[in-house]
Parts: C-alpha cells; structure tokens; sequence
C-alpha cells in the first residue's frame, strides 16, 4: 500500500517564482491550534488520490519546478513509502526540485530523506527555551531538541526554509528568541501572517 495521498494542486505560493504541485499526505502528531489541515490529521478528509495519478500530473505539466510534500505531517507516513514516492517523481522528471514540509519531530525520517529531495520546510512553532509553550502550540508533548535536530539538518539546502506562523500567544520577547536562533542559520526564516480556524477541533483552551 502507498502513501495516503488526500489531494494534490498546483500553486505558485508554495515556493515563491516557481509552480510546484502541493501534495497533501493525511495523518500528523501534532494537534496544533488552528492547524489549517485539521481534516488531513483527524481523518475527517476521507477522498484519496493514488501515487500514479500524482505522478501524471508532474509528467503532464511540463511547467511545474517544484513538488512540495505537506500534510498533515509527511514523516509520520512509512519510510519506506515517502522514499519510493520522491524517486518515482524524480524517475519521470529528474529536473524537478522536491520540499518536504515538516514539524520537525521526526529528525530520524529527515537524515533517511535528505539524499533523495531538495530541502525542507521546518516549522518552527515556539522558542526552543520554551518547551512548555511549544507543547501548547502543538497541542501535545514535544521533544523540542528533536525538532532542533531537524533544524540543523535541513539547513543550507537549496529549498530549505523555516517559518513560524505570528500566533497571537507569542510575545515579543519569543518572536526575538526565535529570530535569535535563526540568525544563526543558513537558510531563511519566515514570521508568517497568524490566520484563525475557528472550526479546528484542536483549539481547546
Ligand atoms: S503540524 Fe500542526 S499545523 Fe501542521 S498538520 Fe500537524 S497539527 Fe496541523
């Protein structure tokens, strides 16, 4: 069985000045507030699309730069599956460049995909010297050194970046300890526009 593929499209947003085709995989372990894809997470998404039709659709779009892989969270899907999934895009067009996007609490999945794709995109939810107010963001406990781990990892490739959504709980004082942090980094860090989901099941007080 392949990956659980919810829907694919095709966006200029994703990586800025390039199309790239936006896979969307279901499950993750977090529960963070807001999440924009909670119904990828829960279940709740119930349509799949097959890993073939995926693959025409980079075969037939001869414009397409980039595939982003995102969620849900791709690294909680087997290793095995993600890895044959990346090597078959790059069978049919070994030109493109493939992201994948992450939470970061898998480290151990990043270093098995980090020969086979073109960077990641790293969320980076909280300070790090917060590990309890990264816990609520995510809506579980979080190994915050392992989301580290994958920092350091990703970085420097070419389509590397972090980004951390401006969640209204965050102070100054934690936007500056973040930036801190990645001042220190060789690919870019984004503060991104907080949007609020009302209806995310996980915004629990
Ligand atoms: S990491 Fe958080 S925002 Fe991303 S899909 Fe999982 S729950 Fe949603």
């Amino acid at each position: 069985m392949g990956l659980k593929i919810a829907s694919f499209l095709t966006t200029s947003r994703e990586v800025p000045g390039k199309w790239s085709l936006a896979v969307f995989l279901k499950g993750c372990n977090f529960k963070c507030r807001h999440c924009y894809n909670w119904r990828l997470v829960t279940g709740y998404e119930g349509a799949e699309v097959s890993e073939e039709e995926v693959i025409n659709e980079v075969k037939n779009l001869p414009f397409l730069e980039c595939v982003v892989i995102s969620g849900g969270e791709p690294t909680v899907s087997p290793l095995k599956n993600l890895v044959d999934f990346v090597c078959s895009i790059k069978e049919v067009r070994p030109d493109i460049k493939i992201r994948i996007d992450t939470n970061g609490s898998n480290p151990e999945v990043l270093k098995e995909l980090k020969s086979v794709v073109d960077g990641f995109a790293v969320d980076i939810k909280a300070p790090f010297e917060k590990p309890e107010l990264y816990s609520y963001a995510v809506g579980t406990e979080v190994d915050v050194e392992k989301v580290k781990e994958s920092v350091s990892l990703a970085d420097g490739m070419p389509l590397t970046i972090y980004r951390t959504p401006k969640f209204p709980w965050l102070k100054e004082e934690d936007i500056s300890l973040i930036k801190r942090f990645t001042r220190r980094l060789r690919s870019p860090w984004f503060l991104n526009e907080f949007f609020e989901v009302p209806d995310c099941p996980f915004n629990v007080p």
